[in-house]
């Protein structure tokens, strides 16, 4: 059983901004793609979950989510990274079993060394729940009851893993 590095998408990924269902409002957390790489050598399967529920509200299609999706897992694919997505597209109210906080997006059985990186409380809470022991929340603005690590941004978690030297935005933009 591979162990798993589970990566919430908006303000991870790409910049936090209320409801990212097309190209146009994407932008690029580009540190992203070293963190991801570093987990992949160690033998991470990658694994990202989402709520989605813009899809429900209407505020975009699936088929704009596919496409996003799409573009995300061939950006990465470039860069010799396999991704997987996971979403739930249903409203908060639903209480959808894959919706974050629940638990449905994440692999059963767990491995001690999985990973869950968030920007949101609910993203600990969900590995909380999860039994997902190293929960890391990359917030400048929030404390946290439930994460493991918090770093201040993307930078510090580069930091950390020591690879911060060899980054730079332009070999990935
Ligand atoms: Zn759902």
């Amino acid at each position: 059983m591979a162990k798993k590095l589970y990566l919430d998408r908006d303000g991870i990924i790409n910049k936090q901004i209320p409801y990212v269902g097309t190209l146009e409002r994407f932008f690029w957390h580009y540190e992203i793609i070293p963190i991801v790489k570093y987990f992949k050598e160690k033998n991470y399967k990658v694994i990202v979950v989402t709520n989605q529920s813009g899809i429900e509200r209407g505020y975009y299609s699936l088929l704009d989510f596919y496409k996003l999706s799409s573009y995300m897992i061939n950006f990465f694919l470039k860069h010799d990274i396999e991704i997987e997505v996971r979403a739930c597209p249903h409203l908060p109210e639903k209480n959808c079993f894959y919706r974050k906080p629940n638990i449905g997006m994440i692999d059963d059985p767990r491995d001690k060394d999985d990973i869950l990186i968030g920007d949101k409380e609910l993203d600990m809470l969900t590995a909380k729940k999860g039994n997902i022991t190293k929960r890391w929340l990359i917030s400048k603005d929030i404390s946290s009851k439930y994460a493991s690590k918090i770093y201040k941004s993307h930078k510090e978690l580069l930091k950390d893993l020591g690879i911060y030297d060899n980054f730079s935005e332009s070999d990935y933009c």
